[in-house]
């Protein structure tokens, strides 16, 4: 069988996407707030159930620039089980990232152990959607609300995913979403922030195109700016994402069939009521028999030497990069600690057959066994 990546971006028909940028031939217009551009944030609004959305070339800058404006100083509460993106958007803004530790349930933050953490230097709590469950919105807004703090969630694993029948962009003061060619939406690279503070869309506007405004320059922005032919690709794969979603649903399920009961391996999703609402933007999988601590390890080297490209996602958590060495907060945080050295993301993405999946938890049954 030939190598089985990790992720594989979905892509409209290829008619589909030829079609959808022919006018560009007509205005030349290929950057810079476009009419595509426009007309893809419209889109996203709607999906999303915001009043704002703020596209952007990708979901790190869109993280960068929303803690930019919302002009936070200090400490922020964040979680170090994530993808570096999450840490560096903190520190590049010249904050501090405290970490708080995460619930092995779910892989998001412990909202138990947020407000122990709270100073009065803290001025946010940055969330992320792990894997693309919702993280605790309720508690996390009755805590934010009570020590005036803002909340902005890491949002990019998380397009799609509803929470209590809304959108999960509906909480918090903004989420932000990546669309890079290996999430479950993809507009290439791209992210956008949405929100419902309307105030914030033209700060966003400004912003991602240098802080010009109409007479000045106003704020020291990026150049964050979404072209024509990505927020093309991002309009083609809109028209698709309940069909991506459902495919993938359908993979997981499989999934869980055949590992579901395998000794020493927990497979996250139960596929009851609260799952439907998912995206299923990832498989992940924990490797724990209580007995052998390097078996993730030696499950994933198999794999991998057999051509099944699986990920030691997020391994090891961003309180422990060598580029933060020495400069962050060393509270531990044993459960992100314990996560990341037990868990395995399989491979998913739409157009993964199930006949793959097969084949993957034939060999993941069998690494299981020999690597006892
Ligand atoms: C992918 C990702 C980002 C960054 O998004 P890009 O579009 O790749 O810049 C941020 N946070 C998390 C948790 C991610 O997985």
């Amino acid at each position: 069988m030939d190598k089985i990546f990790f992720s594989q971006a979905s892509l409209p028909k290829f008619e589909e996407y030829t079609n959808e940028i022919k006018d560009i031939w007509n205005t030349h217009w290929v950057t810079s707030m476009g009419p595509k551009h426009n007309f893809f944030e419209e889109e996203l609004k709607k999906f999303l159930e915001v009043k704002g959305t703020s596209v952007f070339v990708n979901g790190h800058s869109a993280l960068e620039a929303v803690i930019s404006v919302m002009r936070l100083k200090g400490e922020v509460i964040t979680t170090p089980f994530t993808f570096v993106s999450t840490t560096h958007a903190i520190v590049r803004n010249g904050l501090r990232p405290i970490f708080c530790d995460v619930s092995k349930k779910d892989f998001n933050i412990d909202v138990n152990r947020i407000e122990e953490l709270i100073t009065d230097k803290t001025t946010a709590i940055i969330p992320v959607h792990v894997f693309g469950s919702p993280c605790d919105v309720e508690t996390i807004e009755i805590i934010a609300k009570k020590n005036n703090l803002k909340v902005i969630y890491d949002a990019a694993h998380a397009f799609g995913v509803r929470y209590n029948g809304k959108s999960i962009a509906k909480y918090g003061d903004a989420s932000v979403f990546s669309f890079h060619a290996s999430k479950v939406f993809n507009s290439i690279e791209g992210g956008c922030v949405a929100y419902d503070d309307l105030e914030l869309e033209e700060i966003f506007y400004k912003f991602r195109n240098f802080g010009i405004s109409s007479q000045n320059v106003e704020y020291i922005g990026a150049n964050g700016k979404m072209n024509e032919f990505v927020a093309a690709m991002g309009v083609c794969n809109l028209r698709h994402i309940e069909e991506m979603i459902k495919k993938r649903r359908e993979l997981v399920k499989h999934y869980v069939l055949r590992l579901k009961g395998v000794q020493g391996l927990n497979v996250m999703f139960k596929l009851d009521d609260a799952d439907l609402d998912r995206n299923y933007a990832y498989m992940p999988i924990l490797i724990d028999d209580g007995l052998c601590k390097t078996r993730r390890d030696k499950v994933w080297m198999d794999l991998n030497r057999n051509g099944i490209q699986a990920m030691r996602y997020f391994y090891p958590t961003t309180n422990q990069l060598l580029c933060y060495e020495g400069m962050l907060d060393t509270r531990p945080t044993p459960n992100a600690k314990w996560i990341s050295e037990h868990i395995l993301l399989l491979p998913l993405y739409e157009d993964l057959l199930v006949e793959q999946v097969d084949y993957i938890c034939d060999y993941i049954i069998q690494s299981m066994k020999k690597n006892l």
